[in-house]
């Protein structure tokens, strides 16, 4: 009896509790630098997300290192109210295939909350870069074999993935440049530190358009409506055959967070991506909101982890691993 009572007061006080969120502000964890493509993302999300959640406060806190995981990890370690939650992207799938030692557990130690948006990458380089189209940029990369600096975000990242399949596909191996997000690396980027850099187009399009860096290829399988990225040929137009690449955005809160909590973080995600407002800023930027199913937990679930074996081969061949 008095094992029932206390069974039947856990569930009234969590009711309660999913009744009453969110009654303070929420963090979202990003785990990459301030000011670059996940955490812009982020900010136009909270702010669509805000109205939704009742007027709450989100606050953006960045964690950064290891390729994301670090932040992750935190996340994954949080009290399960709902209150910490992150957003990443495709080093969701990464993680699992590059840690040795994973300290979390991507399928077991998330509530999945849905997906944002599909982010076409770009290949772009210093505005000293004397090649003027592809193939003299190719001309170019064969000439200075051993002396090629590409920048990315850490080992797992999305230009650290792209990067990978670039120098796959041109059959040049360069030296990997690892800063905390690519906002920094775009920085020494446009000073001509480092010589390379695919990035998401929610951190190239301004850059491209300003004419400060020089753009090569769109990883997409069609060349992009964005204004500032239409004249860009496609990197399979380039002669890269089969090269296409999509970085997406997730949203996790940690295992655990009461059911009625994950719905009301979804179904403010879902209002966020009908918001005419957020879409426009993403459009603006090369992405595309999410309208398929894969806004559902469980479908992005699957989603994650069907990206999880796509990306393990291209890993494998690439043997860089984080210990
Ligand atoms: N664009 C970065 C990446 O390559 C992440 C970031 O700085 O937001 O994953």
């Amino acid at each position: 009896m008095k094992k029932l009572f206390a069974a039947a007061m856990a569930v009234l006080s969590f009711a309660a509790f999913a009744q009453s969120y969110p009654s303070k502000p929420i963090t979202i964890v990003v785990p990459f630098v301030a000011g670059g493509p996940t955490d812009r993302v982020a900010r136009d999300l909270a702010e669509a997300m805000r109205k939704p959640l009742g007027d709450v406060s989100i606050i953006i806190e960045n964690v950064l290192g290891a390729g994301s995981s670090i932040g992750s990890n935190k996340v994954a370690k949080a009290n399960p109210d709902g209150y910490t939650i992150l957003l990443n992207h495709i080093a969701m799938a990464s993680m699992p295939n590059l840690l040795r030692n994973m300290p979390f557990k991507i399928d077991s130690d998330f509530e999945y909350l849905g997906m944002i948006n599909d982010v076409p990458m770009t290949v772009i380089t210093r505005p000293t870069m004397p090649a003027k189209n592809f193939k003299e940029l190719r001309d170019w990369l064969n000439a200075n074999k051993g002396k090629i600096n590409l920048g990315n975000a850490g080992i797992g990242s999305a230009s650290h993935l792209c990067g990978l399949m670039f120098q796959n596909a041109v059959q040049v191996d360069m030296t990997s440049i690892p800063y905390k997000g690519t906002a920094p690396a775009m920085t020494d980027l446009i000073g001509g530190q480092i010589d390379l850099m695919c990035d998401q187009t929610t951190n190239t399009s301004a850059q491209i358009e300003a004419k400060k860096v020089n753009a090569y290829g769109v990883t997409t399988a069609k060349r992009l409506t964005t204004p500032a990225l239409k004249d860009i040929p496609t990197l399979q137009e380039d002669g890269l055959k089969g090269f296409e690449v999509t970085i997406w955005h997730g949203l996790y809160a940690p295992k655990g967070t009461p059911p009625d909590v994950v719905t009301k973080l979804n179904t403010a995600l879902k209002a966020a991506l009908k918001d005419p407002d957020f879409i426009k800023k993403q459009e603006a930027l090369g992405a595309v909101v999410i309208t398929d199913k894969r806004v559902e937990p469980a479908e992005h679930k699957k989603f994650v982890a069907a990206e999880i074996a796509k990306w393990g081969p291209v890993i494998a061949a690439a043997k860089e691993y984080i210990d």
